[in-house]
């Protein structure tokens, strides 16, 4: 990483990152933030000089959510935002499919991935043939995936979904049997709040699978906290939970409601993120780290600037077909009011 030279750790530099660094002291000692400080300031020069514009997903470190990024949130969120950017070129924090999804909706943009290798297990419990397979034994019954999956898993797809609407999609679908993938928690979490029937795939999230009911039960006795459990967690973890939501739907709740201590059962940098955006609260573990998530680094951050890849491309025809199934979540997530405007 020589070449790309970095520049002087000094007073002035210091003083102008202070207010993130004061955000962010409770979760990083001084001297770690000042180890980051001199590729914090090359990734924000670089980044204006090629007019990049940097997304980084909630499960990403503080010194990239906080330091370099300019739209953070969830997968979804994230690729529609960059729809209304004016840069070209997108350098992805997050995972490969999140990458994909930025592509689907921003084709003629560039969209880099700063590791190639940041994949999902979820995205990975599920191939296109294997969902073609589930389809021939179900035919005519309408598929509804989650949006951690591939490009070409979307493109075998009826409507995508999000944690946060998944319930509501199933729901609004005129059919009463609906194939949901890849997630089995979630499918599950779904199938208890519908009368359809639900046919499950048989994937999960790693990171959230590992969490237990019984884990969570003794947290909560022993720290009083309230218990914000994702829904990619297993059931009788949701089943002790005093509120069950989607990352966003955890950060609206926390804002509206602002308990005293607050426990996040879901990757912990997601956990560190929203505890710098509420001081006032405090957030107390269990989490798991998400190891693909950590493969973005602020070093390959800056060599992504500089080498412009790599970059993540996805076939066309592809792409349309995953285009047609994003677009549909999108148009029956939106409020009656605004379908009419
Ligand atoms: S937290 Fe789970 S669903 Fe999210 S990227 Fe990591 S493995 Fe995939």
């Amino acid at each position: 990483m020589e070449h790309f030279p970095l520049p002087e750790l000094n007073d002035a530099l210091i003083e102008r990152y202070q207010p993130i660094q004061e955000k962010i002291a409770h979760l990083m000692p001084e001297e770690e933030w000042l180890t980051h400080l001199p590729w914090i300031e090359a990734i924000n020069q670089r980044k204006q000089e090629i007019g990049a514009v940097i997304l980084a997903h909630n499960y990403q470190t503080p010194e990239i959510f906080y330091g370099v990024a300019d739209i953070t949130g969830d997968s979804l969120a994230l690729a529609q935002q960059a729809t209304a950017v004016e840069e070209n070129i997108i350098i992805q924090c997050g995972v490969h499919f999140m990458a994909e999804t930025s592509k689907i909706l921003n084709p003629e943009k560039t969209v880099i991935i700063p590791d190639e290798r940041a994949g999902c297990s979820l995205a990975d419990s599920i191939t296109a043939d294997g969902l073609r397979a589930l389809k021939a034994r179900y035919p005519g019954v309408p598929v509804v995936s989650y949006v951690n999956t591939t490009a070409e898993v979307k493109a075998e797809t009826d409507v995508c979904c999000t944690s946060a609407n998944a319930i509501d999609i199933v729901n609004a679908l005129p059919a009463e049997r609906i194939i949901f993938t890849p997630d089995r928690y979630l499918g599950q979490h779904v199938a208890n709040h519908t009368d359809k029937e639900v046919i499950l795939w048989d994937g999960a999230c790693e990171v959230h699978e590992q969490f237990t009911g019984e884990q969570v039960r003794h947290f909560r006795e022993e720290s009083g906290a309230f218990i914000i459990a994702h829904p990619e967690c297993p059931q009788d973890v949701l089943a002790e939970a005093d509120y069950i939501g989607s990352t966003s739907g955890m950060i609206d709740h926390i804002a509206r409601h602002q308990p005293q201590k607050v426990a996040l059962i879901t990757e912990c940098s997601m956990s560190d993120n929203v505890s710098a955006q509420f001081p006032e609260i405090q957030f107390t573990r269990p989490c798991n780290l998400c190891p693909h998530m950590k493969r973005i680094s602020l070093k390959n951050i800056l060599r992504s600037l500089h080498e412009l890849g790599p970059e993540v491309q996805v076939d066309e025809a592809v792409a349309r077909k995953a285009r047609r199934s994003v677009e549909r979540m999108l148009e029956m997530s939106r409020k009656p009011a605004e379908k009419a405007a």
